[in-house]
């Protein structure tokens, strides 16, 4: 494993992180870099697609090209991003709002197509950037929480792990595992916010939070007994829970379309260009 220092220097940029102290997204943050550069991937050859939220601040820590999107449109912008350069490595990566509820459209048809894509998914149960209102995935709010990695493995992920912020040589083997899937690999990180969730379950406020290793008897091509590992009462449980192989979305086919507009979107360009509003 490459230490956390030499990842760091790889992958971030100088200066303070963005997050409050003790926000699990840092910690995220550290074992992406550190699962790049074990992974071997450089700079120059990744590229992290956002949605909006503080999870999203990644691309603003990161030394590597980083889109940041609009909030629940990361997977078809980083769709595109792999369409027009399918030699990239693309990593997408939000928070559990911007996954589960105004992108749930295009998580689940995403996972429907199968793309080689990386999703990471920052989980606090929370909306942390607008102060902590209850998200789709939190356990004590007065709606039912929606099971993340049930949602996953339902709508045709083929590759299905979850991990927490504080145990991170777990997380970056995940990640790491995810970033060599042939197809769309998720990995949801459980990932406290410190600041302004302050339920039980994961809230670094109140130390760490019990989870169960999901056990080596289970079988990971076994959907149905991963749909009851995930359903499963207590703990969220951790660990890699479903991987198959199936055909990639076909990209080439994709990629070619691009290129053949190509000349289309440069006289677009030109029309945009000419009808700029200059604010002066
Ligand atoms: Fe992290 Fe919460 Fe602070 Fe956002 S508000 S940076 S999620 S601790
Ligand atoms: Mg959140």
């Amino acid at each position: 494993m490459p230490t956390a220092v030499h990842a760091r220097t790889t992958f971030s940029r100088d200066g303070d992180a963005p997050w409050c102290r003790g926000c699990g997204h840092a910690d995220v943050f550290d074992v992406l870099c550190r699962a790049l550069v074990a992974s071997g991937i450089r700079p120059t050859d990744a590229v992290v697609v956002t949605g909006v939220g503080c999870s999203s601040l990644i691309t603003f820590q990161l030394r590597s090209y980083a889109m940041h999107g609009v909030h629940g449109r990361a997977l078809p912008l980083a769709l595109g991003v792999k369409a027009a350069n399918p030699d990239l490595h693309v990593v997408v990566a939000g928070g559990d709002g911007d996954a589960f509820s105004i992108g749930a459209n295009h998580l689940i048809h995403t996972a429907r197509k199968n793309p080689r894509l990386t999703y990471l998914i920052m989980d606090n149960q929370s909306y942390g950037m607008t102060m902590g209102q209850p998200s789709p995935t939190n356990v004590h709010g007065e709606h039912h929480a929606l099971n993340a990695l049930g949602v996953l493995l339902a709508a045709g992920a083929t590759f299905v792990a979850q991990a927490a912020s504080w145990r991170p040589d777990e997380a970056e083997a995940l990640i790491g595992q995810a970033l060599g899937h042939p197809g769309f690999s998720v990995v949801n990180l459980l990932s406290p916010c410190p600041t302004f969730h302050h339920g039980e379950g994961i809230d670094g406020a109140i130390g760490i939070p019990l989870v169960r290793e999901i056990g080596s008897e289970h079988d990971l091509g076994d959907r149905l007994h991963a749909l009851s590992v995930a359903f499963a009462e207590g703990v969220p449980c951790v660990g890699l829970l479903y991987r198959v192989e199936r055909p990639m979305y076909a990209l080439t086919e994709g990629s070619a379309l691009v290129h053949e507009q190509w000349e289309e979107t440069a006289i677009l360009e030109a029309l945009l260009d000419e009808h700029r509003v200059v604010w002066t």
